[in-house]
């Protein structure tokens, strides 16, 4: 049988290929790294961390943690691999790093289905079934190859996020429903209002506020005009002077506060993100604060003390496609079937996400190159959702997304006991529906086991 390509060997990209060897296909996987090193990457194996070796929460109650548990019950490479070199670190999964790196490289290259070969491919290759999974930092040839494939400016190179946060977790009786001017559907935002005395605290919050360090090679995207004057970060805009804001994404006018009738002194608006109005996004508060100072200073803003945060706004280089209508929710490009692509670059957010990606695809590139069509994961698992996200999108600009509880299918019934209760609820459906596709895929039962 003709070998399916798999270009890249980070996350996503070895899921892909051990899953495609697991349905007994072999595989040609092209690593550029040793030849080659991305600004961020330093060890020769594969799937490096390239940042934190935290695979973050491991509890089932939290989106990422079900999203680990779905994928080690139906026989992830990574997640196994990351079990068996965890290091302690409380209720989080994390690992030393490189015993995970040279573990998952030891077992790619003792599979008797998939080749290795060092190289950096140029471009796309024209027939076969492939995957790419390039990564966030695809630059060069590989990158030009892509942005052909789809057009012109459908590769965003820079990622600036404004935070998400649930929607459940805003005070609606601080935080009221308007449109400006009236215009609209008023449940499209959600509007904060503040006092003067308010402003001000906040202001001076977001004055001294620690922001995160930079990489070279994220400066070096930020120094483009068009980048920056694009999506400013708001501490950047706030130190131009007290006013920047309020003339800004806080400006108040058209936007009266039905307690009182009139324009409050500064309003931060939520705009929101998806149908369901599920989640909200700060709009215009693109940030390169730290997670904990966004938390803290944003938690001045009335109405977002106890904000949960789907995700936190970030500013870095990130390259990614606007997958919406252009990949599949299997990763399948739907004007070349038979081209998927695998990874962050498909608009996934995070390390497990982008391993998620890579195993969806991976396992739909093997059924391909067998003739056989696409098998769908459902929106009820997470890792059937993040493909559901980045096939469809969100209301706005498209942006990638971690995992969320924000983005799975709701509930068909409301849950009594809160969000902790609704959560768990996730997880029982989420790991039914996943039993069901392991016997689908892998005629196994969980009993059975997935070791690699
Ligand atoms: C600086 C940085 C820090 C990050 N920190 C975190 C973090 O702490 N936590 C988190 O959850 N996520 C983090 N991420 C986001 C993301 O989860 C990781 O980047 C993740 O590794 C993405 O997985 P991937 O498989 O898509 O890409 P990668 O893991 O980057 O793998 C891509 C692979 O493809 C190879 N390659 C690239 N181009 C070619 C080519 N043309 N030919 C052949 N091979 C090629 C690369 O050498 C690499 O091995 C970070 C991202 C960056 C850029």
């Amino acid at each position: 049988m003709t070998p399916v390509r798999v270009i890249g060997a980070g996350l996503a990209g070895c899921e892909a290929a051990w899953q495609i060897s697991r349905l007994g296909i072999p595989v040609i996987l092209s690593e550029m790294k040793p030849k080659r090193f991305s600004p961020a990457h330093r060890h020769p194996g594969f799937a490096e961390l390239v940042c934190s070796n935290s695979l973050r929460s491991a509890q089932l109650s939290n989106a990422v943690g079900l999203l680990k548990e779905e994928m080690r019950r139906l026989g992830s490479l990574i997640l196994t691999s990351a079990d068996e070199t965890k290091v302690p670190a409380g209720a989080a999964l994390a690992v030393d790093r490189v015993a995970f790196s040279d573990l998952i490289t030891q077992r790619i290259k003792d599979n008797p289905l998939i080749t290795v070969t060092e190289e950096e491919v140029t471009e796309i290759p024209k027939d076969g079934v492939t995957v790419i999974a390039t990564g966030p930092l695809t630059d060069g040839e590989m990158a030009k190859s892509i942005s052909d494939l789809f057009g012109g400016d459908q590769l965003s190179f820079f990622d600036a996020v404004a935070p998400i946060v649930d929607a459940e977790s805003v005070d609606t009786s601080i935080a009221y429903y308007c449109s400006r001017y009236g215009k609209g559907d008023p449940t499209d935002y959600l509007n904060c209002p503040m006092t003067r005395e308010e402003y001000d605290a906040f202001y001076e919050a977001l004055l001294h506020a620690a922001t995160a360090e930079l990489h070279d090679f994220d400066r070096e995207a930020q120094s483009e005009p068009n980048v920056f004057e694009g999506c400013m970060p708001v501490e950047v805009m706030a130190k131009r002077g007290y006013d920047t804001l309020r003339y800004g994404p806080m400006k108040p006018i058209g936007l009266p506060d039905p307690k009182t009738g009139r324009e409050p002194f500064a309003v931060v608006q939520l705009r929101r993100e998806n149908t369901a109005g599920t989640m909200y996004n700060l709009v215009g508060f693109q940030t390169h604060l730290t997670f904990g100072e966004q938390k803290r200073v944003f938690g001045l803003i009335p109405g977002l003390a106890n904000a949960s945060y789907l995700r936190f706004g970030v500013m870095h280089r990130n390259t990614y496609i606007n997958s919406p209508s252009r990949l599949s929710p299997q990763y399948e490009t739907i004007s070349r079937p038979g081209l998927f692509f695998a990874g962050q670059m498909t608009g996934v957010e995070g390390y497990v996400e982008s391993a998620a990606s890579g195993f969806v695809a991976g396992v739909n590139a093997s059924l391909r190159a067998k003739g056989e069509d696409p098998v769908d994961f459902p929106a009820e698992t997470v890792i059937g959702s993040l493909g559901h996200y980045v096939s469809s999108g969100t209301i706005g600009k498209f942006q990638p997304m971690n995992a969320s509880f924000g983005l799975i299918s709701p509930l068909e019934k409301k849950v009594k006991g809160g969000k902790r209760a609704r959560n768990d609820e996730y997880a029982v459906r989420s790991l039914q529906t996943v039993g069901e596709l392991n016997a689908r895929l892998f005629g196994q039962t969980e009993s059975e086991g997935n070791e690699p």
